[in-house]
């Protein structure tokens, strides 16, 4: 197993051609409560060096308070690593326009050339469950098929998707992992009535935790 900067530049030469900036790895014990992986960092994160830092970052330390774990009980990583932007004009105070990056959804090729790294801390970290924020992590686990509307607040439990020998897709692991999905907590900055179902998963991760299931 390649160390993880060794991991993180291989990424990086793979996606140089694409809209990405800033580098963030993923953080936590060895021996988490739970895994979660999110989509990717914005603006905040790439500033910090720390992956949920920004807006998206205070929603989920609500989300984690109401399943009783704090941030330093979990493991948070990302399907990719870096910020994906899109450049688009805008009308400062002052009348005069200026290019600005937004933040934007990672692409199917981004996540994969970020793949190497998430395989290895699936490989490492000890995590009795993992939990995927939003449909890109939940993609990147189990393939595009699934989807969160469908499946979130269900464990789902198989294996996984992991880089394949030619780097160009993927292969299933032989290990099965304990996957369950919810919404990513910046879904609700623009569907607010998504609250509840996210509260409600969080009740089912509680009781996971405390090893009801
Ligand atoms: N969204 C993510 O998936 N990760 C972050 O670190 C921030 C927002």
């Amino acid at each position: 197993m390649q160390d993880r900067e060794a991991l993180a530049k291989e990424a990086k030469r793979r996606a140089a051609s694409f809209d990405l900036e800033g580098f963030v790895f993923g953080e936590g014990p060895d021996k988490p409560a739970f895994m979660l992986i999110g989509e990717a960092p914005g603006e905040t994160e790439i500033h910090e060096g720390k992956p949920f830092t920004g807006r998206a970052g205070k929603e989920l330390m609500m989300f984690l308070k109401k399943i009783g774990v704090t941030r330093e009980d979990v493991y948070i990583t990302a399907a990719v690593r870096s910020r994906p932007f899109r450049v688009r004009d805008k009308k400062g105070r002052d009348g005069v326009w200026i290019k600005k990056r937004y933040n934007r959804t990672p692409t199917k090729r981004e996540v994969l050339a970020h793949a190497a790294l998430l395989d290895e801390e699936l490989a490492r970290v000890d995590a009795p469950f993992i939990v995927t924020l939003g449909n890109v992590g939940l993609a990147r686990l189990l393939g595009p098929g699934y989807k969160i509307t469908d499946c979130h607040g269900e464990l789902l439990t198989g294996p996984v998707q992991r880089l394949n020998a030619a780097r160009d897709g993927y292969e299933w692991t032989e290990r099965s992992y304990r996957v369950l999905p919810t919404f990513h907590p910046a879904s609700i900055f623009y569907n607010r009535k998504l609250e509840g179902r996210i509260a409600e998963d969080a009740e089912v991760i509680r009781e996971l935790v405390k090893g009801v299931f």
